[in-house]
């Protein structure tokens, strides 16, 4: 047994074994080979997709009658690949050509493949590619290390492929997306960090992941038994029985606290004095909005409208957008906060590539607000669609990224342009919607005061804030470990955000990873935030965390801990302000 040890994703434990996605395309030994070693090679290649072939059929005959109908359908669409002369004739011929390796042949040609699906504009058909990487992730894998093992572990694979757990080195947010068509619940990655995108976007889907797993591509093979276990960010590969059932038990144990807790659902979430607290839901996608009912949130505080925009080669129309905001204005009982797009940076439209209508760029680059108002032509659609769809229900309108004033102006101005379009037309729209703005770059955290007095409410961003305060990019897993909500200056802006909102008499929320994280509940609640907004799947351990507070004694504690300067004291009494019990 090997124990790996990374950034957990959530507190989830998932069982199952490893499917490597793209594993292959990282390191692929490549050589030249002498003319006389040619054949052997090229009979060694043909052995490989032969041993694949049957290893397929071998998987499909013993699948339970329990598995979902799609798993063989999934694995006839493997074995239509494996006679595809891309994969199975090509890569001999460039054996014999060009006197190289059989890895290196099959690579270049897969290479091919991958790229003409990544240049399909039908999103459906390019999550294709996950099919080619996965086949010669095989052929890969019967080739460098031997068939023996593979044949002998392919008599333990599980048979129903949703319940493996993707190995992969990255996954782009858009990436993840895909995991829930294919009804998967667990990843582990070598890179990314605990408030990526991908991170979020997977604890919104529930999933089960451990990330910044250097070790992961060299020590877990396709096949292998795996526990994730998230609250420990340890992955244990190939563990024994015992393990095994002890892990299996702890699993049923959180199902049983889960399920307990979701009678929470329906109560208030207000303090043991009787402060009513506001919970709301981040959102992704109109599809989440199913997790909102159980969560009991009193709406949406945060809808990252990007994910419209992902996993297509064109933006969205102005209709499209109108249809998708007012499902969701429609289908929520409360205030739902739209948020502009915020794309750029490790959220690219297609799923990490490099787009003309989104270049590559890094979190300080053209992002979010930045690159609305560079373009135009992207921005005015959303900003038509957000107020026409305005007259459907409480919305709000947020601008993410803010830095400086006149980026500010600059927008209320374009905002202002569209509502006199859409006065002309004639079109139904609302000209009061409100206009508040994510506090997520440290200079507008600092100058809070004078954006206060433009906008109608403050949301902190403190993913971003964090990232941008303490210099380290957040999907950097080489500086995960300088990730620190509690790190002082994180805390005195978050204060001074919340002191600038409450002096103009503007609401403040924090929609941040920060507000999900019971065990910063109470002292974002000393230092006089109100609103929280969430993964729904956060929502009620953090109605419990405010339900077992008792807010008169929290700003005292707030205070200790905002003069305190060593991190390691100011650690210890955010663990003793959490473990004070306020019957
Ligand atoms: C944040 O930065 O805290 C935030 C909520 O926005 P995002 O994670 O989408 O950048
Ligand atoms: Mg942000």
């Amino acid at each position: 047994m090997l124990a790996l040890s990374g950034t957990g994703i959530g507190r989830g434990i998932a069982i199952g074994r490893a499917l490597i996605l793209d594993g292959w395309q990282d390191e692929v030994p490549h050589f030249q080979i002498d003319p006389g070693d040619v054949d052997q090679e090229v009979s060694r290649f043909n052995e490989a997709i032969a041993s694949v072939r049957l290893e397929l059929r071998h998987l499909q005959a013993k699948l339970p009658p329990t598995a979902p109908p799609e798993t063989g359908a999934f694995i006839d669409v493997h074995l239509l690949m494996l006679d595809d002369p891309l994969i199975s004739h090509q890569p001999a011929e460039s054996i014999e050509n060009e006197k190289i390796n059989a890895e290196w042949a099959l690579k270049n040609h897969a290479d091919t493949l991958v790229a003409f699906f990544d240049n399909i504009s039908d999103p459906y058909l390019r999550t294709k590619k996950e099919d080619v990487t996965q086949v010669v992730g095989r052929i890969m894998d019967v080739l460098t290390r031997g068939e023996d093992r593979r044949r002998s572990d392919v008599a333990g694979l599980d048979q129903a492929l949703n319940s493996r757990i993707i190995v992969a080195r990255d996954l782009s947010p858009a990436d993840t997306v895909m995991l829930r068509h294919r009804n998967m619940t667990a990843f582990v990655t070598r890179l990314g960090g605990p408030i990526s995108h991908t991170a979020i976007l997977a604890r919104s889907l529930g999933l089960t992941a451990v990330v910044g797993l250097h070790r992961v591509i060299d020590t877990i093979r396709d096949g292998d038994q795996l526990i994730v276990d998230a609250a420990t960010g340890t992955v244990l590969v190939s563990p024994d029985d015992r393990l095994l059932a002890q892990f299996q038990a702890l699993q049923q144990r959180q199902h049983a606290q889960k399920q307990a807790l979701a009678k929470l659902g329906k109560e208030k979430a207000v303090t043991r004095d009787n402060e009513e607290i506001t919970l709301l839901a981040n959102i992704e996608l109109p599809e989440d909005l199913d997790a909102l009912d159980d969560s009991g949130a009193a709406g949406v505080g945060l809808y990252r409208t990007e994910f419209l925009f992902m996993n297509r080669t064109e933006p969205p129309e102005e209709e499209e957008q109108y249809q998708a905001y007012c499902h969701v204005l429609n289908s929520v009982h409360g205030p739902v906060t739209i948020r502009t797009l915020d794309l750029g940076a490790d959220k690219q439209v297609d799923g990490g590539r490099a787009e003309p209508t989104a270049a590559m760029t890094a979190a300080l680059g053209l992002r979010a607000i930045r690159l609305c108002l560079s373009e135009p032509s992207l921005f005015k659609p959303q900003l038509r669609a957000i107020l026409r769809a305005a007259v459907h229900g409480d919305a709000r309108l947020m601008i993410p990224m803010l830095s400086s004033l006149q980026e500010l102006e600059q927008s209320l101005a374009l905002i202002r342009e569209v509502c006199a379009e859409l006065e002309r037309e004639g079109a139904a729209f609302d000209p009061n919607i409100p206009v508040g703005g994510m506090i997520e770059v440290p200079a507008a955290a600092i100058s809070a005061d004078l954006f206060a007095q433009k906008l109608d409410f403050f949301s902190i961003g403190t993913n971003d804030l964090i990232q941008y305060t303490l210099a380290i990019d957040r999907v950097d897993d080489s500086v995960n470990y300088l990730y620190d909500p509690l790190h002082p200056s994180v805390l005195r802006l978050v204060h001074n955000v919340i002191q600038a909102g409450s002096e103009a008499g503007i609401p403040v929320s924090m929609c941040g990873e920060m507000a999900g994280d019971p065990d910063f509940t109470r002292l974002l609640l000393g230092l006089g935030l109100r609103q929280f907004s969430m993964e729904p799947s956060r929502l009620l351990e953090i109605r419990q965390q405010v339900r077992d507070s008792r807010l008169s004694r929290l700003p005292g504690w707030a205070e200790r801990i905002l003069e305190c300067a060593d991190s390691t004291s100011l650690h210890g009494l955010v663990d003793q302000l959490n473990a004070e019990d306020c019957a």
